[in-house]
């Protein structure tokens, strides 16, 4: 529409600039004194046949002398009309105006396609949200299920109680107004005796029923009662759940047949520690030969399991999970391509996860202790400080079948006390082993 606009423009443009004598777009124009114009040379060859007074062939006007005068204006507007509406200068506009199309037509196809992105990105995040939103609403839950079943299993056991003494002194109470009953039996036949006395001669004791002794009321201790309720209550409900957290602190412990023969195991096996002799050990293709590593002795290749390390302190270890195969008797480099999925520390405060290349983590403050997090179904390995269950790391390329528990107390330095790698076992946990 507004390229037929323009070219319609063009056309009378290109007609108002066309010499009437050669019918041809002027060449040098001139104006007559009638402001009519004509090519110079056109004109001059009208002219030239003429005798004086010649005049304009547009209009007729005649003039005395010969004389026109050089518009310059309409000069620079033929060669601007003649330049563009050349051919090839055509040619080159209609292309680059193609090309320019093209080039818009592309990018928009581009912005486009971010859009879509975008929209994609936003669906995913609102899917991926909204089912972690039922995950954390159903741990929740779980929680508030154990807490209500605890809290009627109380209820019900006060109940009871209550009930139970009750029913003890009810059973007392029965019997005490069964004796008085018996008792005013007797006192009635006593007073008929002694008021027939007047009338006959006759006097005997009456048959009457030895009185029944009663024992005395059971004695509820009120004390003990009250002291079973008015107790920490929260705090001892609080360490039995401990043992419905799914997943709770596994109690993890050492398997002393995989320690690196420098590494010293507690005979509870829950602390391990490097120390500068090799002891000598029975060989084993589950002991570790060239790394300072140990495994732990539980294996676990389904379920979610949750387990705490005490580092304290030291300035350097390794901790994680392990493949069950990974081969013991080489020196490889912690990754999950070689079948560890470990967080690791350098120098007291350099802290990495075990990629490869290594991942550098900020850490703000050195946790003391470190839980180590295995989901064996999402296939995922974090690492928390458990000082306050902040996220370290977590692997999201997690380990296919059965893993161990990793450690490795590393050397220590030669000016280094060793310090031990202590398993935490809360004492909840404890409780039930
Ligand atoms: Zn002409
Ligand atoms: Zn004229």
């Amino acid at each position: 529409m507004a390229a037929a606009c323009n070219r319609q423009k063009q056309s009378s443009l290109r007609e108002d600039l066309t010499c009437p004598i050669c019918c041809d777009l002027f060449t040098e124009p001139v104006m007559l004194g009638c402001m009519h114009h004509f090519c110079k040379r056109c004109i001059s060859t009208y002219w030239r046949g003429l005798h004086t007074p010649v005049s304009c062939p547009q209009c007729r006007k005649e003039f005395t002398s010969r004389q026109f005068q050089t518009n310059y204006l309409v000069t620079a507007m033929v060669e601007k009309v003649r330049a563009t509406t050349n051919e090839s200068y055509v040619k080159d506009v209609e292309l680059q105006l193609k090309e320019s199309l093209e080039t818009h037509r592309r990018r928009r196809e581009d912005f486009l396609s971010v859009i879509r992105r975008d929209k994609e990105k936003m669906e995913n995040i609102k899917r991926a949200g909204s089912e972690l939103q039922g995950r954390v609403q159903g741990e929740f839950q779980a929680l508030r299920a154990v807490l209500d079943e605890e809290e009627a299993s109380v209820l019900e056991q006060l109940r009871e109680e209550q009930e139970a003494a009750l029913e003890q002194l009810q059973r007392h109470l029965e019997a005490v107004r069964e004796t008085v009953r018996q008792l005013e039996h007797s006192m009635r036949v006593l007073h008929e005796a002694a008021t027939a006395t007047d009338h006959n001669a006759l006097v005997e004791l009456p048959q009457i029923r030895a009185p029944v002794d009663v024992s005395p009321a059971p004695e509820l201790d009120m004390e003990a009662f009250s002291s079973r309720y008015l107790a920490p209550l929260q705090y001892i409900t609080w360490r039995k759940m401990f043992t419905s957290l799914k997943p709770g602190p596994a109690p993890v412990t050492f398997d002393v047949y995989t320690a690196h023969p420098s590494i010293y195991v507690s005979r509870d096996r829950t602390l391990a520690v490097d120390c500068d002799r090799v002891a000598p050990c029975q060989p084993n293709p589950k002991r570790f030969l060239q790394c300072v590593n140990i495994l732990g002795a539980q294996g676990f290749q389904a379920g979610r399991h949750y387990w705490e390390v005490h580092v304290g302190n030291k300035a350097k270890w390794d901790l994680g999970v392990a493949s069950d195969g990974v081969d013991r008797q080489a020196r490889v480099k912690l990754s999950p391509e070689s079948g560890y999925w470990t967080l690791r520390l350098r120098q007291s405060d350099q802290y990495s996860a075990g990629t490869q290349p290594w991942t550098r983590l900020q850490v703000l403050s050195c946790p003391q202790r470190i839980g180590v997090f295995l989901d064996c179904e999402e296939r995922r390995v974090s690492f928390y400080n458990a000082d306050d269950m902040s996220l370290l790391f977590s692997f999201s390329n997690g380990p296919r079948g059965k893993v161990l528990p990793f450690f490795s107390p590393c050397i220590s330095d030669i000016n280094q006390q060793p310090q031990p790698i202590q398993l935490l076992h809360h004492p909840p946990v404890a409780l039930i082993h």
